[in-house]
């Protein structure tokens, strides 16, 4: 492993490897890029292979997170971290204790979350031993699921679509086909009910599919939600549902829903293009989660969060936009917007303010008795 050559391809700031023989702790922290503010990304345990294997899952969804927080409008730079270990057999106390302290040592320059195979109560013990932590209990001022919040964002990334789309936003227009009725699907089928939409749904889970029915949804077939004539295609369920087999089957004029990584590769993204499908770029239509967990830190409010769900809208409606200003596609256009604001930003200057005047009674001045 050639971490310093790896590290220089993906331009990550910093990775920590953080080991504790005591507890059994093997963990990799990874700042992709701070430019915004601290890094911010869930934790995850998974019985990786290797510590190869590990280290470019780390490097791989530290970078992600960069671009989501920069789309978003956050003032969050991008991180992750992974513990290597089986989340069934090799929780403790002492393991994430030992994780926290990791994280208190780097003093705010990463803020960890829940992220697969991770639950609450494991982040009550990484709470133990450090602030810089959020997605705790809500008894802890913790902000709870985010799963509705995350749907609410969609709803604006499907209106913003379609008024790029169709010029008109009336969202009962129009028909969505909803892969996965999960915790956010479901949220987005009440949603898209309430405005009397159109909506077909699919799940391989009886009882969620018969939960959407009864909301007044059309339950279809697992392979056939593809072949569905609906306006809108909302992937909620799986990554990589957007390859060379479903696209030429596709009869819808938008993709936009809240799985990650729906598109199973670049050329995919821009296939959809070629076809005049709009593609609403998933991580900046499913900033919900993100957003939710940052207002923690000032105090969690629901109001708030949903005023910045709704700011979704925008950013999605100006991923448009920059796709049209330098003819590329929107996948692309996301990422584009992302490396701007992070260059705009990381470039300005602030005269000095003199910090005398901000503390009366203090003088930090070389003379100073
Ligand atoms: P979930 O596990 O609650 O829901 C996923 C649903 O998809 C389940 O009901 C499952 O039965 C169904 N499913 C699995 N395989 C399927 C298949 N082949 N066909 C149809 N349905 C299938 O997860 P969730 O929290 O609702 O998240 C859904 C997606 O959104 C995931 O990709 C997740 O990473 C992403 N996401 C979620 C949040 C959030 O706030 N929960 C935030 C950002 C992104």
């Amino acid at each position: 492993m050639n971490v310093f050559e790896t590290v220089a391809t993906t331009e990550h700031e910093q990775i920590v490897f953080c080991h504790n023989k005591d507890a059994g702790l093997r963990a990799i922290i990874a700042i992709h890029n701070s430019t915004l503010g601290p890094a911010l990304g869930g934790l995850r345990m998974w019985p990786y292979a290797s510590e190869q294997e590990a280290l470019d899952d780390v490097l791989r969804l530290s970078r992600g997170m960069t671009y989501k927080a920069a789309v978003a409008g956050l003032n969050l730079g991008g991180g992750k971290s992974v513990i290597i270990g089986d989340p069934r057999t090799d929780k403790s106390e002492a393991l994430f204790r030992a994780f926290g302290r990791f994280i208190d040592s780097m003093q705010g320059r990463y803020i960890t979350a829940e992220d697969v195979g991770i639950d609450v109560n494991d982040m009550e013990f990484v709470f133990q031993e450090t602030d810089n932590c959020v997605g705790v209990h809500q008894v802890h001022g913790g902000s709870g699921d985010p799963s509705p919040f995350t749907a609410f964002g969609t709803l604006q990334g499907i209106r913003a679509s379609l008024q790029h789309r169709f010029n008109d936003e009336t969202i009962g227009d129009y028909s969505y086909a909803i892969q996965g009725v999960g915790h956010v699907g479901f949220e987005l089928v009440k949603l898209l009910r309430a405005t009397g939409a159109k909506v077909f749904v699919t799940d391989i889970n009886p009882e969620s599919v018969q939960a959407a029915v009864d909301l007044g949804a059309e339950a279809v077939g697992l392979d056939d939600i593809f072949d569905v004539d609906a306006d809108v295609f909302c992937p909620t369920a799986l990554g990589a549902v957007i390859n060379e087999q479903t696209i030429p089957r596709f009869k819808f004029k938008i993709v936009c829903g809240a799985a990650n990584n729906q598109l199973a590769n670049e050329e995919c993204g821009s296939e959809l293009e070629d076809r005049g499908i709009l593609y609403a770029p998933d991580y900046a239509v499913n900033a919900g989660g993100l957003m939710n967990v940052s207002i923690e830190f000032e105090g969690y409010n629901r109001e708030r969060a949903e005023r910045m769900m709704r700011t979704i809208y925008y950013s999605v409606s100006k991923i448009f936009k920059i796709a049209e200003r330098d003819g590329i596609p929107t996948w692309k256009a996301a990422d584009r917007m992302a490396e701007e604001r992070i260059a705009m930003i990381g470039k300005l200057k602030l005269p000095f303010m003199g910090r005398a005047h901000r503390y009366p009674g203090r003088d930090r001045s070389p003379n100073a008795k």
